[in-house]
């Protein structure tokens, strides 16, 4: 696997794939840094061994050339972070993209337009990413967030770098992470799964049977085991076209040795509002009109002791409705467990989605092992699937 390590860059130009699709508010100001403040290090890099940096992002959804999801607009953020100016260039190829890309000096950083203001660019055109190409002597993948996308920019344009392309340093430390929770983890693996519903998680579960010992299921998922297993689950959220899965699971875990721990009681509302009123109830008896919004107190403490047990941890999906202040004590109690463990050794990978904004939003960022910053990226590695942005690289 080749980084920017592995390379010198001096007088060279690094084209940089990075992911800059940022958060703006309505005045154009980033409003969360950390995906600039993530790929600084790649930059550093270069810039240190006396290259320069092209660097090209998408930022947003546009519909072709439109001035709000321009890069422009994060310049200045891009300036204070890496502590060197950036000419920006209104086009991401063609004549201007050529000739402020021909005059970069060592030490120097480009930012290109939108990638995405050329449709070219999602549809994975080859022409467009041979233009791109020919901006940069080195290419550089530094961008997890699109790495599961089969882009012009992140995918395509490695075929016109045979020898000279490899991986920036977040794209390297995301991968090793991965790694190191479905290859290379010490025993025992626990995967904890959480989030709304079973369907948009099976895949995972599926390929993560044969990597794990125990796999905790918690969130929304719950309800779906528990009344396939002849539980009550009142409203609670709930797939009934996904039972028998459920109990196939269930059957497979049990051949392959793995563990599942489930909820065993659960906090239920009258509503689905921050304001209901709440009971505890055993998670298989929960009656009419009332609905499982996050685990009890019996279920934190088992959680707690299956995640002491074990020294390579992976969590995706909050174990309840965090949003609402009521039902966000499982999660935290989860957060609060695994920055335990981690604390007395254990490698924690905390990825995809909804688990990233439980982790930021309750501050355990800086207690967990590694935090991924890629959602479809992460769930897909996690799916067992190859991305095309690193298959590109390693082919
Ligand atoms: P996902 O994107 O699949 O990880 O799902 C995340 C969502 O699951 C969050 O918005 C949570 O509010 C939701 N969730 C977690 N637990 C429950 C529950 N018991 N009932 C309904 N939604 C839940």
């Amino acid at each position: 696997m080749k980084t920017v390590n592995d390379f010198n860059f001096k007088n060279k130009k690094a084209l940089i794939r990075v992911d800059f699709n940022v958060p703006l508010n309505d005045n154009f100001e980033v409003t969360d840094a950390t995906r600039i403040q993530s790929a600084k290090p790649t930059i550093i890099k270069i810039l240190e061994d006396g290259g320069s940096c092209i660097l090209m992002s998408h930022l947003g959804r546009p519909n072709g050339v439109q001035e709000e999801f321009s890069l422009r607009h994060i310049n200045n953020k891009i300036e204070d972070i890496i502590g060197v100016e950036a000419t920006f260039v209104e086009n991401c190829v063609g004549p201007k993209a050529e000739e402020a890309a021909a005059n970069l000096k060592p030490g120097e950083i480009l930012l290109l337009e939108n990638l995405r203001f050329h449709d070219e660019e999602t549809a994975g055109d080859k022409v467009f990413a041979e233009q791109l190409s020919k901006l940069g002597d080195i290419y550089v993948n530094d961008a997890f967030g699109t790495a599961h996308r089969a882009h012009a920019s992140t995918t395509i344009i490695a075929q016109f770098f045979p020898e000279s392309k490899c991986f920036g340093n977040l794209l390297a430390q995301e991968i090793e992470s991965i790694n190191k929770v479905m290859e290379t983890g010490e025993k025992p693996v626990l995967a904890v799964l959480g989030g709304a519903k079973v369907s948009s998680k099976i895949t995972i579960i599926e390929n993560i049977l044969d990597k794990v010992d125990h796999l905790i299921i918690g969130g929304g998922m719950t309800f779906t085991f528990v009344k396939a297993q002849g539980g009550s689950v009142g409203e609670s959220i709930c797939e009934d076209d996904k039972m028998e899965l459920a109990l196939e699971i269930i059957k497979q875990a049990k051949a392959k040795n793995v563990q599942i721990h489930l909820p065993v009681d659960v906090v239920a509302a009258n509503d689905f509002s921050n304001d209901a009123e709440t009971k505890v109830m055993d998670v298989t008896q929960i009656p009419n009109g009332w609905q499982g919004l996050d685990c009890g107190p019996k279920t934190k403490a088992n959680f707690h002791e299956v995640v002491m047990q074990c020294k390579t941890i992976l969590w995706n999906g909050p174990l309840g409705v965090f949003e609402m202040e009521n039902f966000a004590n499982g999660t935290i109690a989860l957060g609060n467990s695994i920055a335990e463990a981690t604390k007395n050794g254990a490698f924690s990978l905390v990825g995809g989605g909804d688990s990233v904004a439980a982790v930021k939003q309750f501050g355990f960022e800086d207690k967990v092992s590694y935090v991924s910053t890629g959602g479809g990226a992460m769930l897909e590695s996690l799916e067992g699937k190859t991305l095309p942005g690193i298959a590109a690289i390693l082919d």
